[in-house]
C-alpha cells in the first residue's frame, strides 16, 4: 500500500479544492479502489495539534515512510530567509519540506504556485515565495535543480491555476501502482502525457482561430469568434489538455468564452499581473501579437495571418454552433 502526505505552503487551496472534486479517478477511489494510505491532508486528515506534529516528526525522520510527498503552495522564504511566514506543527513550513522531500519515493508539486511561484512570487514577491523545483522558468527552485527523490526522480510538476482534478488523481494513480518509470516527463518536468498537446487542441473556436476571425468584445456571446486576437487568448502556446480533457467533465475557459491565460506555462501570471496586460493581447507596432502561436516567428505569422484574413469564407463570420 504507498503512503500519501499532501502538504500546504503559501497557496490559497484552490488544488485541494480542484483535487477533491476529481472524477477519474475520485479522491475517495484512491483510497478505496487503489489503496493509497493518505497520512495527512490538511483539508482531509483528522489529526491537530500535537497529533500532526507527530506526524510531521514521524515522516521527517523517515519513521514513517512517505512513498508519495504532495506539495501545494509556494515555499515561503521570508522574512529574511527565516521562513517564518508560514509556520507549520511548530516550525517554518521550508523545513519540514527539505527533510520530508529529502526521503519521499517522488515529490510531486502540484498547481502553480508549487511549480514555479505562481501569484505569490509576483513582483515584488513580499514573502520571497518560490516553487520546489523553478522560480517562473528558471531552474532550481527551493531545493535545487540537482534535487531527485529516493526513487530518483525530480520533482513531477502538475502545474495549473488550479490543476485539474483528474491530472492529479490519474498521476497519483499510475505513481502508486509503482510506474513512475513510466511517467515522461517534458522540460519542465510535466508530464507528457498531459502536457504535450496545446490548449487549442480541441478548442472549439479552431476555426475562426484559422481564418483569423476575432471575437470583438469581451463576453460577446461565448461561441463567435476567436480571442487571440483580443483578449490575450494563449491556447495556441500553451500546454495543457483542458479541450481534451474537460472541466468538469463538460467545458473549458474557451468553450465558456473566456481567454485562455495561459496557466499551465512556467511564465504564468503573464506580464506579473501588471495593468493591461490581462485579457488583452498584448501587441508591437499595434498590429502584431507580441507572444505567437508556438513555432511561429513574427514573420510567418503576419504572412498567414494576412492571407486567411483575406480569404476567409461567410460561414467562418458566423455562429457555427446554432441549434
Ligand atoms: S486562440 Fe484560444 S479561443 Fe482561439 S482557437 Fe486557440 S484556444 Fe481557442
Ligand atoms: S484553459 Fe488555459 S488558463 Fe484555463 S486552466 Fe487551461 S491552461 Fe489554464
Amino acid at each position: 500500500m504507498a503512503t500519501l502526505l499532501w502538504l500546504e505552503g503559501g497557496s490559497c487551496s484552490g488544488n485541494t479544492m480542484s483535487f477533491l472534486n476529481a472524477e477519474e479517478p475520485t479522491a475517495v477511489d484512491l483510497v478505496t479502489d487503489f489503496g493509497i494510505e493518505v497520512i495527512w491532508h490538511p483539508s482531509l486528515g483528522m489529526e491537530l495539534g500535537d497529533g500532526v506534529q507527530e506526524i510531521m516528526r514521524d515522516c521527517a525522520s523517515g519513521a514513517r515512510p512517505v512513498d508519495i510527498f504532495v506539495y501545494e503552495g509556494s515555499v515561503l522564504m521570508g522574512p529574511n530567509g527565516s521562513g517564518r511566514y508560514d509556520m507549520f506543527a511548530n516550525r517554518p513550513m521550508k523545513d519540514w519540506v527539505s527533510e520530508i522531500s529529502a526521503r519521499a519515493g517522488v515529490t510531486v508539486a502540484v498547481g502553480d504556485c508549487s511549480c514555479w511561484g505562481g501569484i505569490p512570487a509576483v513582483d515584488p514577491n513580499p514573502s520571497d515565495a518560490i516553487g520546489l523545483q523553478y522560480l517562473k522558468g528558471n531552474h532550481g527552485g527551493f531545493l535545487g535543480k540537482d534535487y531527485r527523490s529516493t526513487l530518483g526522480l525530480p520533482v513531477v510538476n502538475i502545474p495549473g491555476c488550479p490543476a485539474h482534478p483528474d491530472w492529479i488523481t490519474q498521476i497519483v494513480v499510475a505513481l502508486a501502482a509503482g510506474r513512475a518509470g513510466d511517467i515522461t516527463l517534458d522540460e519542465f518536468q510535466r508530464p507528457s502525457t498531459f502536457f504535450t498537446t496545446f490548449t487549442q487542441t480541441g478548442c472549439t473556436r479552431v476555426q475562426f482561430y484559422e481564418y483569423k476571425q476575432s471575437t470583438m468584445s469581451f463576453g460577446e456571446g461565448t461561441r463567435t469568434g476567436c480571442l487571440f486576437y483580443e483578449f490575450g487568448c494563449r491556447g495556441p502556446m500553451t500546454h495543457s489538455p483542458c479541450n481534451r480533457i474537460l472541466w468538469n467533465r463538460q467545458s473549458s475557459k474557451t468553450r465558456a468564452g473566456h481567454p485562455c491565460t495561459g496557466c499551465t506555462e512556467p511564465g504564468y501570471p503573464h506580464g506579473d499581473l501588471e495593468k493591461g496586460t490581462v485579457f488583452k493581447t498584448q501587441k508591437v507596432a499595434g498590429v502584431i501579437p507580441k507572444d505567437e502561436p508556438a513555432g511561429m516567428d513574427a514573420g510567418s505569422y503576419m504572412a498567414l495571418a494576412g492571407l486567411s484574413r483575406a480569404v476567409a469564407p461567410q460561414w467562418s463570420k458566423e455562429d457555427m454552433f446554432v441549434v
